[in-house]
């Protein structure tokens, strides 16, 4: 038998209270409820595929710490929608702003100027470099209602290069470096969990044109310092590899990772045996990728390296004229009789990557531990009823932190552990002094 609901026999009355003002609050703001996971014999077990009422998976995560206490971690940063594809939700979306704004910085320390590629891509650049068959499987194609080819890009050489191999014609419109932050996808085989190696995936991407080799040289180290830059920004430890190019080209490119060193569950969130290996000197820091080298001899100082897992959070390429001559990007000289093709160079950071691999690593056995640089908010403002204080409290740290204040209708234990769980850097407990 089936139940019959009418919707006229009964009036359903909202609940949720919703407060204007200055102040940021988190009541207004929309975190799901977590869904506890599994935890079988003190062993980390992630969780992701925890079905809530609506379908959705959640990817949460129940560990025993090392002292035996059992702790649950919310992941309230990403809602995976189906295998590889995911939404991010307010919390997620604050962290990646942040990152994406060390980033805009990062970009205008390098006169880069920032635009937006279209992410649809005819296949006939692709078919004139080569990669329409070379990138096989993990390209996105599909044909529109004319039968045309095209591909969703899951990497933008080929339209940049077009697009300069139009607007520039002189070396006297050289150097130019242009960026984007912008989605990505790539057809994975085994994507895992959506969290490392998503379908659909958010980059920054940067290309630099330059008239010379020298030049591009010259660009490229400002790059890598620029890039060096950023990551002691984020202030998450991390290591510059040398790298193999792979599908990309060109011959000199750099990794950075960030490292398991101390802690045992690493990558326990993002994926589980899959991630990068690299060599890393603990002497001179060298570092290099173990699909380049796998000599545990230090090519700059000659000790012994060791072999850690990594998770590569950016990467750097110079490419010289591989796309520049395949798409006709050529510039005239001094002398206008010769024409040169453009050195071009390709450097990347996962922005959705990074998000998430902060989190892995930045966590202790009660919750995340965000750095201030990327945490959803610096300040957590508790209260414990007294809804006035905190605004206060929130106008007099305006100026000098991003804050948030915990109006919800909780506890203050409850709201406390919240604020442990969801790791932000500094939390302020607004209440009455005794006596
Ligand atoms: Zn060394």
């Amino acid at each position: 038998m089936r139940l019959r609901i009418s919707t006229r026999c009964y009036t359903v009355t909202s609940k949720r209270k919703l407060t204007t003002g200055l102040q940021n609050r988190l009541s207004n703001v929309f975190i799901p409820p977590y869904i506890a996971s599994r935890v079988d014999g003190g062993m980390v077990i992630p969780f992701f595929q925890a079905e809530s009422r609506l379908g959705t998976r959640i990817a949460s995560q129940t560990w025993v710490s090392a002292s035996g206490t059992r702790n649950v971690i919310r992941k309230q940063l990403i809602v995976l929608t189906t295998s590889g594809i995911y939404h991010v939700l307010p919390l997620g979306l604050r962290v990646q702003e942040k990152i994406e704004r060390i980033i805009n910085i990062t970009m205008a320390s390098l006169c880069a100027s920032k635009l937006s590629l279209s992410t649809l891509s005819s296949s006939k650049l692709w078919k004139q470099t080569g990669r329409w068959e070379k990138y096989g499987q993990e390209l996105f194609r599909l044909t529109d209602r004319k039968s045309s080819e095209f591909c969703l890009c899951p990497t933008h050489e080929e339209e940049i290069t077009n697009l300069i191999a139009n607007e520039i014609l002189s070396y006297r419109q050289l150097p130019l470096r242009l960026y984007q932050i912008g989605r990505k996808f790539r057809d994975e085989k085994r994507p895992r969990g959506g969290l490392l190696r998503g379908r659909e995936f958010l980059m920054n991407d940067l290309y630099t044109f330059d008239a010379s080799e020298a030049a591009a040289m010259q660009t490229y180290d400002a790059v890598q310092a620029a890039y060096y830059r950023l990551f002691k920004t984020i202030g998450v430890p991390f290591v510059v590899a040398e790298a193999e190019s792979g599908n990309i080209g060109g011959d000199k490119s750099h990794e950075y990772h960030y490292l398991s060193s101390s802690i045992p569950e690493f990558g326990a969130l993002l994926t589980i045996g899959g991630e990068d290996k690299v060599l890393v000197c603990e002497r001179c820091n060298y570092a290099v990728n173990t699909e380049r080298s796998s000599s545990p001899q230090c090519l700059q100082c000659g000790s012994q390296m060791h072999e850690k897992s990594a998770i590569e959070v950016g990467h750097t390429f110079h490419l010289g004229t591989r796309y520049s001559e395949a798409l006709g990007a050529f510039v005239t000289a001094e002398d206008p009789s010769i024409r040169s093709a453009i050195q071009m160079g390709c450097h990347g950071i996962g922005v959705s990557r990074l998000v998430v691999a902060i989190a892995d690593i930045c966590r202790g056995s009660r919750g995340l531990c965000w750095p201030v640089s990327v945490a959803p908010w610096e300040t957590v403002i508790v209260t414990a009823g007294q809804e006035e204080g905190a605004e206060q409290v929130w106008d007099l740290l305006k100026d000098y932190t991003d804050s948030v204040i915990d109006d919800r209708q909780k506890t203050l234990g409850w709201k406390l552990k919240d604020a442990e769980a969801v790791g932000y850097p500094v939390t302020v407990i607004v209440g009455h002094s005794k006596g």
